[in-house]
């Protein structure tokens, strides 16, 4: 029988912890952590995402201010909102939702972020830091991947890791993070040739291509660990309804692997979990209260 990596599970534990975590030192920091979320525009899908991590703050006692601007706001009041949060001794954290709509420049948004309290690890400092090895606040999805195998004591170190998707906010750090960590990482992307035959190599195979259902048993070695970061809305059979699924095609490959992710309840509650821990993390370090990230991991 195949292991389920239980994210919504190991997320619940987290956050009993983070909020214990922050009963335990409001006193000593006067105020709670605080996040801001910026979000610009209507994409729905935003909606649900920025919806969750205001939830999630307030589960574990973290304030959340969410900051909703019109599509047609300016680059630059933007940045000019991005600088005054910086400076606001009440946010601990800042992240922009993306995507944002394609008129504005991401990139130099994200930029603009002070680095402590750019909570999605986005910003260049924070990622040549993730690239010379170096502690900084790492982004959130790939951190909570590390996080989930680290559960259930899957080894990295000297495993042969196959990445599919090279992007930003997923592929690319997590491919620097196993690497890191001492995985043997391969990474692979849309032009890569013969997908199937490099991902059958993997004793950790991670999609994260975007695509519904890529990956099927033809991908997989038997007894390898399969990640899923994909999460696709599709029309069921039934045509008024829909339902979730991932860059896998679980059914056809949960019966070869020795652990996976489901969707949901894998690796996206993950993904919020360690956006609460990069804020508290960002607080606790103004007041000295801790000391390494671990200590607020299980
Ligand atoms: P994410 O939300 O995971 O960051 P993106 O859609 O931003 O996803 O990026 C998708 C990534 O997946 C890109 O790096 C792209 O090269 C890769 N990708 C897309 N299609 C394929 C494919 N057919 N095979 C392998 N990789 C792919």
């Amino acid at each position: 029988m195949s292991i389920k990596l239980d994210g919504k599970k190991l997320s619940l534990e987290i956050e009993q912890k983070l909020n214990n975590f922050i009963s335990s030192n409001e006193r000593i920091a006067k105020r709670a952590p605080g996040l801001a979320v910026i979000r610009i525009g209507e994409d729905p899908a935003s909606g649900v995402y920025v919806n969750n991590k205001e939830k999630a703050c307030a589960r574990v006692g973290i304030k959340s201010f969410i900051f909703h601007l019109q599509d047609n706001v300016e680059q630059k009041e933007v940045e000019q909102l991005i600088n005054k949060l910086n400076l606001d001794k009440d946010i601990d954290g800042m992240l922009l939702q993306l995507p944002i709509p394609k008129k504005f420049d991401e990139q130099r948004l994200i930029s603009f972020i002070n680095p402590y309290k750019d909570v999605d690890g986005l910003n260049e400092k924070n990622m040549g830091k993730l690239v010379k090895n170096e502690p900084a606040m790492r982004s959130c999805t790939p951190a909570g991947i590390i996080n989930l195998l680290r559960s259930q004591n899957i080894a990295i170190e000297g495993k042969k890791i196959v990445v599919i998707g090279r992007s930003l906010l997923v592929g690319k750090p997590l491919s620097l993070m196993l690497l890191n960590l001492n995985g043997t990482v391969t990474i692979t992307h849309s032009k890569t040739l013969n997908l199937n035959k490099i991902c059958k190599e993997a004793d950790i195979l991670i999609a994260a291509a975007g695509i519904p259902n890529l990956v099927d048993s033809s991908f997989v070695k038997d007894g390898a660990v399969i990640i899923d970061v994909g999460i696709h809305r599709l029309k069921s059979s039934d045509k008024d309804k829909t339902r979730l699924c991932g860059d896998v095609l679980l059914e056809d490959v949960i019966p070869k692997v020795f652990a996976y992710t489901p969707v949901p309840g894998g690796v996206g509650p993950m993904t919020v979990t360690m956006l609460l821990v990069n804020t508290i993390f960002s607080w606790q370090k103004q007041f000295g209260l801790s000391s390494t990230i671990n200590d607020l991991l299980p």
